[in-house]
């Protein structure tokens, strides 16, 4: 039997009789059920680096997109601003503190085709690479490094709306030429 996400009402548990569109109105106990789409928090963390200014990445040890570049980000918690989250993760995946009252709001978006996700993109204080603590592989990730760069960004990204992320980053500091990605 194919999972049908909602298919019960959460307030009684009655089936639903239509589980093809949202909301779901519960002919027992009149409950709505909604997908709304959820935001993510992705932070792009400016480092220092021999004199150039890299973004902190990570390189994924989960599907989707194993093995592949992308930011630092993920779900909120229902006790978190996006910026407690976005700090949170950033801490999570690439054991980097950072104070989540610093990050300010750089570019939101949908995804694309489906607008099931609304990607909070912030920037947080630069850092010099040698602040960096020890980095420790987690479950989820890998590898921690900096790209330098927005070209070649597709061959070793995971997402191609953190690509457009990074590159409005570059574009507005005038950075241009390869990414370059280097462990840290
Ligand atoms: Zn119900």
């Amino acid at each position: 039997m194919a999972l049908v996400r909602d298919a019960h009402c959460h307030s009684c548990g009655a089936a639903f009789s239509d589980t093809s569109t949202y909301p779901r109105v519960c002919a027992q106990c009149k409950a709505q059920v909604w997908a709304n789409p959820i935001p993510v928090s992705v932070v792009l963390v400016p480092v220092r680096h021999q004199g150039r200014v890299g973004l902190l990445v990570v390189r994924r040890s989960i599907e989707p997109k194993k093995g592949l570049l992308a930011l630092v980000g993920g779900f909120l918690e229902e006790h978190e601003t996006w910026q407690q989250g976005g700090a949170r993760e950033v801490r999570e995946e690439t054991d980097v503190v950072i104070d989540h009252t610093s990050l300010v709001p750089f570019w939101f978006t949908s995804t694309e085709p489906r607008p099931n996700r609304v990607l909070l993109f912030s920037t947080a204080t630069e850092m010099d690479a040698s602040a960096l603590p020890v980095f420790t592989a987690t479950n989820e990730t890998s590898e921690r490094g900096l790209v330098f760069g927005p070209e070649g960004l597709e061959a070793v990204f995971a997402f191609p709306l953190h690509i457009e992320a990074v590159r409005r980053f570059f574009a507005a500091r005038g950075i241009t030429g390869a990414h370059e990605f280097i462990t840290v």
